[in-house]
């Protein structure tokens, strides 16, 4: 296989791939956001042959193998191909962009099961060369409810499950400027194919092909082009939704699920190929990806225990009531030429600082004004600016700073503290 590739600056993909500070970025999609664990396996080995072993688990329930050279690129392609994960184009790649939630199928709470939809799109999606027209960061959401739901993934296009207990059907809604808006409802089996209709008016309506900056009145043709059902109001199970995402959730009396958070979203190929191993060793065959940063896999009760503690022994993050899920930080130094700032070490520090204060907010660490690591607002954010860092309360990287902190006091608690104690 000929690593013939276009190269760009953004949204990596396998087949357009990304440059980073360490090397090329190389996207792996699964399709309906599962792996078997010999995928996974094989996976971690991949990264330390063909790059430089370090993994990232992204927003959109997908893996990036870092540090891939133009040499390692085409026997890496091939082994993804091998497994199924390498598109005919990075056209046909780059609008596979479908979410699923990660219990999808193994959750006896979900209204829906969404992976027979997002197969479907996906089939309808590479069918239509008028889609590649789509842009790379267009998303779809497809919330069957249940446990682990999507609500608050950014999403162009979202598909959620609603209706009473007899008709179960799909809300259709787009991305608005402040929220979603709410289109009406579709048959399940309908779903894909309303998704993919939807899709294409955005792209006739909107002048950046993204539902966010679509006018009101665009929405309303939309809306009327789509001639949905609009007597279901939108309602979700939100009953059960589970109080956590790391760590044994509960699914039945005999079965579990255990989501598995990786600290930061990244992990190293030789803890992940540890992981697979300890996830065979308890004949757990599959695992799932979500938009958290945290892996996901089915379990007897007794199994999910286990597998918990093992997998709290490899420095995965199986409690939510510790620190670490509730930080982003970008790549820093060591990957980007963005900045200077090593912000993982940094973010690290301030965890500690975190779990001393009780500070049960949120922390964005970001090597500069780009924000590639969070896109939502954080209670703390850290903005890298030359040597130092911009601090920001309760807003995004764009938001109006109100001081400035020196990496070398990065543990001062003060920073969690109440904002009049912190004189940052
Ligand atoms: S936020 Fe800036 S420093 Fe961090 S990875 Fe993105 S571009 Fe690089």
């Amino acid at each position: 296989m000929t690593a013939s590739v276009e190269i760009k600056g953004w949204c990596p993909g396998a087949r357009r791939p990304m440059p980073s500070g360490d090397g090329l970025i190389v996207r792996v999609r699964p399709h309906g956001g599962a792996l078997p664990v010999s995928a996974l396996r094989e996976l971690a080995e991949a990264a330390r042959r063909y790059g430089n072993g370090q993994i990232d688990l992204t927003r959109r329930a997908n893996l990036q193998i870092r540090g891939v050279s133009s040499e390692t690129l085409a026997p890496l392609w091939e082994l993804m191909a091998s497994l199924g994960l390498l598109d005919d184009s990075a056209e046909l790649e780059a609008i596979r962009n479908i979410v699923v939630n990660p219990l999808a199928g193994l959750d006896p709470a979900e209204w829906v099961d969404m992976r027979p939809v997002a197969a479907e799109l996906e089939t309808l999606l590479a069918s239509d060369p008028a889609l590649h027209a789509l842009p790379p960061k267009f998303g779809f959401a497809l919330d069957g409810g249940g446990r682990l739901p999507l609500t608050g993934l950014a999403a162009d296009v979202r598909l959620v499950a609603c209706g009473g207990t007899e008709a179960r059907r799909i809300a259709v809604g787009i991305a608005g400027s402040n929220d979603d808006v709410w289109l009406g409802t579709a048959a399940v089996t309908d779903a894909a194919s309303t998704a993919v209709h939807l899709a294409r008016l955005v792209l006739q309506h909107s002048p950046t092909r993204r539902s966010a900056t679509l006018q009101p009145q665009a929405s309303a043709a939309i809306r009327a082009e789509l001639g949905l059902d609009v007597s279901n109001a939108v309602a979700t199970a939100s009953a059960t939704i589970s109080q956590r995402r790391c760590g044994v959730i509960a699914l039945t009396d005999q079965t579990c699920a255990v989501g598995l958070g990786v600290p930061f979203g990244r992990i190293d190929s030789g803890t992940l190929a540890r992981l697979a191993a300890m996830l065979a060793a308890h004949d757990v065959a599959e695992v799932r990806l979500s938009p958290w940063r945290a892996l996901y896999v089915a379990a007897g009760a007794v199994t999910a225990e286990q597998l918990a503690a093992d997998a709290a022994r490899l420095g995965l993050v199986v409690d939510d009531a510790g620190p670490l899920m509730r930080i982003d930080a970008c790549s820093g130094v060591d990957c980007c030429p963005s900045t200077g700032l090593a912000t993982r070490q940094h973010a690290g520090l301030l965890a500690d600082a975190m779990a001393r204060t009780g500070f049960n907010g949120t922390l964005h660490v970001s090597g500069c004004a780009k924000g590639c690591a969070r896109s939502a607002a954080a209670d703390v954010v850290l903005v890298g600016e030359g040597e130092g860092y911009h601090v920001v309360r309760n807003g995004t990287v764009k938001s109006e700073p109100c001081g400035m902190l020196d990496p070398t006091e990065i543990d001062v608690d003060g920073l969690f503290e109440t904002k009049e104690k912190a004189d940052v």
